[in-house]
């Protein structure tokens, strides 16, 4: 039964709502890579690089960042892989870092936060990604997460050029980002992400932490889990507003956080006009055939 619904879910590209929905996979090490691959993703639309780093007590320098990004991008061949830099803060605490559970809270110096207060950390890390992605021949989008104000996206872009500028310059084998996108999953970036889009080509919402900033309900606190609750419609009026805005400042929009895994919220979020889901591999067999049933066409 298993097998038959992963050789269903590989290969077929689901169309729904007159456009080309891309499902993909949310990926976090080598052995998720190839579980991606064997349930059939389309293209993996979220790589958590730090879970690469987790229990390390120092970063990994820029050749060995470059060889485990390659070996993934490896496994992945000429799917699109959208590749997030350091998302540290919050629910995620790298020894390496040193990072202060309430400076780098929830509301901290987190995502992209910290990437532009410690510019060399993400220097070395798009200088990896951009090395793997030359050598390995691959189609990587980068993206940057936990974006509150279009500032923000701006400074990343350019941050981005300039390590392109500066591969081409020094003559480092390496291939510019397809696409340069940052991730919805605060509140006033989801509610108001006009001048944002205006400044990148795609955007992801992380509905894991945007259901976490509506509800007020830290995500890693049992005591108020009762609280989480990702069918609440304030959740929803606010994923409607996005995607509507989104799109119409002419961004690909994507869903990476849990909800893009379940197959009841996914058929709601591609009505609501999103381009593509991305979520665990175990999940995509079962958001394939629930799109599939609900729209129809397959090709
Ligand atoms: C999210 O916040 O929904 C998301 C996809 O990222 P993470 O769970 O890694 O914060
Ligand atoms: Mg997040």
């Amino acid at each position: 039964e298993r097998d038959r619904a992963r050789a269903e879910a590989a290969g077929s590209v689901v169309h729904a709502e007159g456009r080309q929905v891309l499902v993909a996979a949310n990926v976090g090490s080598l052995a998720e890579a190839r579980a991606a691959v064997a349930a059939g993703a389309d293209g993996v639309g979220l790589l958590r690089t730090e879970l690469l780093y987790v229990d390390r007590p120092a970063l990994p320098d820029e050749d060995e960042q470059t060889a485990e990004l390659g070996a993934i991008l490896e496994v992945l061949g000429d799917r699109p892989v959208v590749v997030r830099t350091l998302d540290v803060g919050g629910d995620k605490m790298l020894p390496a870092l040193d990072l202060d559970p309430w400076r780098n809270g929830p509301l901290g110096v987190r995502g992209l936060r910290y990437g532009l207060a410690h510019p060399g950390v993400l220097r070395t890390q798009l200088r990896a990604i951009l090395r793997a992605a030359g050598e390995q021949g691959a189609h990587v989008w980068v993206m940057a997460p936990m974006v509150t104000v279009a500032e923000e996206a701006r400074q990343f872009r350019e941050l981005l050029a300039d390590v392109v500028a500066e591969l081409d310059r020094q003559g480092t084998v390496h291939a510019p980002p397809a696409k340069v996108g940052v991730m919805l999953e605060v509140p006033a970036a989801a509610l108001a992400p006009q001048d944002i889009c205006a400044e990148v080509d795609f955007v992801s919402v992380g509905s894991n932490d945007l259901l976490q900033y509506v509800m007020a309900a830290d995500r890693a606190n049992d005591a108020v889990g009762y609280l989480y609750q990702p069918e609440h419609p304030a959740l929803w009026r606010v994923l409607d507003l996005l995607v509507g805005t989104a799109r119409a400042a002419g961004c690909h929009v994507a869903v990476c956080g849990e909800i893009a895994g379940d197959p009841e919220a996914a058929v709601r979020l591609v009505r609501l006009g999103v381009d593509e889901l991305s979520m665990a591999p175990s999940s995509l067999p079962a958001v394939k055939a629930a799109l599939r049933e609900a729209y129809g066409s397959v090709s």
